[in-house]
């Protein structure tokens, strides 16, 4: 069994040291069950450790970003209707206005009455518009905002750690697991996501570098000396309506696969640290399964060595079900009871950080039992378009869109491979082209780092046109170019984009 393969002993003292703060009485969120124990539980039903006023918050920014999305294909059915229409231009560009908020290229509507509408390429034009809309409201709002992040960070080194860094799978409908499932502040979370969840050992290494170089050269988020550690953990998903077929399909939608890959990662990742840096360097595991079609999570809690046991974790959605007709405090020590029931000898820094995460997801499992029913109705994949690179901090939404990490084509080649096939289904095999907005976010004090992000950006578009040449021949694959200045709140640079018509170049 992978848990004997760790060498070194848990310094449990250290987590347990450090004074624990609640996350409630920090503030993270105004949660009335957490700063009311023992409520009763509410009239309708609800769980009494969830907030309500939060998920309906949540549940408008959703509705509403998905529905402008969702608006483009019957509103370009609608134009296209009209083509031959003798004042085609003006009523297709109002009902863009008016349902798409936004105006159609001219010269492409224009042309309408010599051949047929190019359909394809003013769906990409309409996918990339609404995203671009949605990117400046994003970062022009902060619709996502959690009241007091500051309090979450300072809860999190209670708990004994000073990062937190999840790899989720870049399966989109994992794409929500930080401010939704997990109802973290997206800010303060590294989410790095990847195929089936298996995360480059490497890049995380660099960040375990970077993150303890800050603690020691500037003290953030702690200082060195703090006895505090990194935690690196991965989500991996499964499916409880259709096991077989809406499960990882990096893992052939084989929910052990799926976590054993993840806890395979994740322990060699631990061995690298441990190989690599002196002193007793080591770093923190987490094991958390997401059930996609519920948003329910289980948790394999650690043992007091920091060992994971696949078999052995804490269910969410058994504990929601259980713990519903308690009182806030009473709910709250059945869960942590449960965690010790599934592991004796967990550190108290783990157990709290488990509890909080465990108790934030029951609001996701009411958000999707009040806004879905007992699941959500597209189990499957929904996404509406891929994200190519690296950034995409905007993107916290299930099924929004499916996320590749990149430098290269070549080594993200397995990432893109599966997407493009998901897209196959979704989108070219009903005549639509496979929207994919190649994204580079840059440091922007970095002299020159905007102009090796978009060289960046043109050289991974062309890769991509070369390896998908089949759908980019016929119109099938369509891109956006996108830059940022992930330093400032600045809205997203627009770089190129396949999809507006410009004759000499084809990208501009
Ligand atoms: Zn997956």
């Amino acid at each position: 069994m992978q848990r004997t393969q760790r060498k070194m002993g848990y310094e449990q003292s250290k987590a347990a040291t450090a004074p624990l703060r609640r996350p409630g009485a920090v503030g993270l969120s105004s949660v009335p069950a957490r700063q009311a124990p023992g409520r009763a539980p509410a009239a309708n039903g609800a769980h009494p450790l969830t907030n309500a006023v939060e998920n309906a918050r949540l549940h408008e920014y959703e509705r509403g970003t998905k529905d402008r999305f969702d608006a483009i294909v019957p509103t370009l059915r609608e134009i296209s209707a009209l083509q031959h229409e003798s004042d085609f231009v003006t009523r297709a560009q109002e009902l863009a206005r008016d349902r798409l908020g936004f105006e159609l290229p001219e010269s492409v509507l224009e042309d309408a009455w010599i051949e047929q509408l190019d359909m394809r390429s003013l769906f990409a034009k309409c996918v990339f518009a609404t995203y671009k809309r949605f990117c400046n409201e994003f970062f022009a709002s902060d619709p996502l905002r959690v009241a007091d992040a500051t309090g979450f960070d300072a809860f999190l080194q209670s708990c004994g750690f000073h990062t937190l860094d999840i790899s989720p799978c870049a399966d989109g409908r994992l794409a929500h697991v930080i401010r939704y499932v997990l109802r973290l502040p997206h800010r303060s979370v590294r989410r790095k996501s990847y195929a089936g969840a298996m995360f480059d050992v490497e890049d995380s290494i660099e960040k375990w570098v970077e993150t303890e170089m800050l603690r020691y050269r500037e003290g953030r988020p702690n200082t060195a000396d703090a006895p505090t550690r990194y935690l690196k953990a991965v989500a991996y998903h499964y499916s409880s309506v259709d096991p077989a077929h809406q499960g990882c399909a990096a893992h052939g939608s084989d929910t052990d696969r799926a976590a054993a890959g993840g806890l395979e990662r994740l322990l060699a990742f631990q061995q690298a640290i441990e190989n690599s840096f002196c002193c007793g360097a080591s770093i923190d595991l987490l094991l958390i399964g997401v059930d996609t079609d519920t948003d329910a999570i289980r948790v394999h809690a650690p043992d007091g060595e920091g060992r994971i046991d696949l078999d052995r974790y804490v269910d969410a959605m058994s504990l929601y079900d259980s713990t519903q007709s308690l009182g806030a405090t009473a709910a709250r020590e059945r869960l942590h009871d449960a965690i010790r029931e599934c592991s004796p000898a967990v550190t108290e820094g783990m157990r709290e950080l488990v509890g909080f995460l465990l108790e934030n997801n029951f609001s996701q499992i009411e958000y999707v039992r009040g806004f879905h029913g007992r699941h959500y109705a597209d189990i499957g994949h929904a996404e509406r378009f891929i994200g190519a690179g690296v950034g995409f901090e905007e993107i916290q939404l299930r099924n929004l869109m499916y996320f590749a990490y990149m430098n290269t084509v070549e080594e993200s080649a397995p990432d893109l491979d599966v997407g493009i096939k998901i897209f196959s289904g979704l989108n070219a095999a009903h005549g639509l082209p496979i929207p994919v907005v190649v994204r580079y976010d840059y440091h922007g004090e970095v002299p020159g780092a905007r102009e090796r992000a978009i060289e960046h950006c043109r050289r991974i578009d062309k890769a991509l046109r070369a390896r998908y040449s089949d759908l980019a021949d016929r119109g099938l694959l369509h891109t956006l170019l996108v830059v940022r200045d992930c330093d400032a709140s600045n809205p997203i640079e627009i770089v190129a984009c396949s999809a507006t018509p410009n004759p000499a170049s084809g990208a501009h």
